[in-house]
């Protein structure tokens, strides 16, 4: 296991008061809803980040906003940590518990409660899987924008607590602009709501505050969120280039030329080898690198935006362009690339990295990013969301070699101050978790984080929300 990143030292009058907690959390949750015993909080011991592991306190799963609220007013008043969690598929450590943390679980709370398609809105509780959200409205012809890949696992509330984005975000955007409103659990216990059905509440944006916010500054247990009606038609295309720097180039193009298909995605040679492997989707295997451009609307608009992608992917000397022909094909197309991490996971252990850079910048990044990780004598597979310059690096490394592991870790964060020093930013759309926490002093000065952190103090003047997450632990003004 790597050790590189430093857990906060555990309170030692809260492990010592550890059987007295769990009596006490038993008073406020039904059995089932309480887990102590060691070998059962094995599972939380870690999220999608895992090298990283430690053993919480406790684990609590309540089943309503009444019995998140109890739990919260209760560690409040104890000062102790609590770390909420949806399914662990934080990449970036979000979810990892402290050793000292209750870890507040939202896998009980799954109803959809309200569809109000004259409204265009679904009310959900925070522990509903992203995916179930399209699929309860599927039929009726809507969805819901953001698609991590993770989306048949991951949770509203997770999404929420990372602004998670995912391929079709390039046309819809990320959960933040498809978020309408939540009810939030305050450190104290304290319930409110922010925003709602209508659009732009008066007063502070509190509820763009929140998502993003890592599970520091309250529990989401409800989200109202945007549906979005289908489109006539979508259509994927592929575009096999001899380079990935002409590929980056192209989509910076299309996107310069005010052209914004719904998804860019983009995959370099080992990453298409990888998933074409695993999804046999029909990736061609004799290009450098492969672009998913997908466009939709009518049969006419569609052709329209083609037209004019084709043009400037011809001037970037493409070497393939093959439309998709059936629905089933799509699909399959779809599969290979959401599916991309697990089928690395297959070949390799690999952390992926998520920095976003200006498009202008992508081909650039890309050459650096290989001479980084070649330099580390380590190799690594790109698939991305190229239309929003939010790149992916998954560095292939052996988990059981301590020093390719350090190696990794290293190069991970080479590339991550690389993407800072091209004009962009640490993460696109996995946070900062534990991951990123110090590199944090890459991206801003001194007296940004101050800033930040006095606001996320206002909000929990004790940091017992999610304490060891997304600032560096040194200089932090907790209390
Ligand atoms: C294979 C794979 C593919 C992925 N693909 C994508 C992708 O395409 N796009 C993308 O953006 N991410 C992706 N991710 C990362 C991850 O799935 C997202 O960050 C996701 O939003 C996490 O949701 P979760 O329910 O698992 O939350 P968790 O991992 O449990 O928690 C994430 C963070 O949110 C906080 N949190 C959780 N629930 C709440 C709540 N109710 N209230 C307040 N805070 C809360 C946690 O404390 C933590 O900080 C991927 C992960 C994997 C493993």
């Amino acid at each position: 296991m790597a050790e590189a990143i430093s857990f906060l030292e555990p309170r030692a009058d809260v492990l010592a008061r550890r059987s007295a907690i769990v009596a006490d959390l038993a008073d406020l949750l039904a059995p089932e809803c309480l887990i102590h015993e060691q070998r059962e909080l094995v599972p939380f011991e870690t999220d999608a980040f895992v090298s990283y592991r430690r053993l919480p306190l406790a684990v609590a799963l309540p089943r309503s906003t009444a019995e998140v609220a109890a739990v919260m007013k209760y560690c409040h008043r104890y000062g102790i940590p609590v770390v909420p969690r949806g399914a662990g598929t934080s990449l970036s450590g979000g979810a990892i518990p402290q050793e000292d943390a209750v870890v507040l679980g939202l896998s009980k709370m799954n109803r959809i409660l309200d569809i109000d398609y004259a409204n265009r809105t679904a009310t959900v509780q925070a522990g509903v899987t992203n995916l179930h959200v399209s699929e309860s409205v599927s039929a009726d012809g809507f969805f819901y924008a953001p698609d991590p890949s993770s989306q048949l696992a991951c949770t509203i509330g997770g999404n929420i607590g990372m602004n998670s984005g995912g391929a079709h975000c390039l046309k819809y955007g990320v959960t933040t602009n498809n978020l309408l409103g939540v009810k939030l659990v305050l450190t104290d216990g304290t319930v409110i709501d922010l925003g709602g059905k209508a659009l732009d509440a008066p007063g502070y944006d509190l509820l763009g505050l929140v998502c993003g916010s890592e599970g520091q500054l309250g529990i989401v247990t409800e989200a109202t969120v945007r549906l979005i009606a289908k489109p006539e038609g979508a259509r994927p295309v592929l575009f096999g280039f001899d380079s990935s720097e002409e590929a980056g180039a192209c989509v910076a193009d299309v996107i310069a030329a005010g052209i914004v298909p719904v998804a860019i995605e983009f995959m370099d040679k080992p990453a298409i080898e990888i998933c074409e492997a695993f999804a046999k989707a029909g990736y061609p295997l004799d290009v450098e690198a492969l672009l998913i451009v997908e466009v939709e609307g009518s049969e006419a608009e569609m052709d329209d935006m083609l037209a004019s992608i084709v043009a400037i992917a011809r001037a970037h000397r493409v070497k393939t362009v093959r439309e998709c022909q059936s629905a089933t094909e799509a699909a399959l197309i779809w599969k290979g690339r959401k599916s991309a991490f697990g089928a690395t996971g297959r070949i390799a252990d690999y952390i992926c990295m998520d920095g976003t850079v200006p498009l202008s910048q992508l081909s650039y990044v890309l050459k650096k990013t290989s001479e980084i990780v070649d330099g580390y004598g380590l190799r690594v597979a790109n698939v991305f969301h190229a239309g929003d310059g939010n790149m992916h690096p998954l560095i292939l490394f052996n988990a059981n070699d301590p020093e390719d592991a350090a190696k990794a870790e290293a190069a991970g964060n080479d590339i991550l101050r690389l993407c800072v020093d091209a004009g962009g930013c640490l993460t696109g759309e996995h946070g900062v978790g534990i991951e990123k926490r110090d590199l944090m002093r890459h991206q801003y000065a001194d007296v940004d984080l101050a800033q930040m952190m006095s606001v996320r103090a206002a909000f929990d003047p004790g940091w017992i929300l999610n304490p060891s997450k997304v600032f560096p632990l040194e200089g932090r003004n907790a209390a």
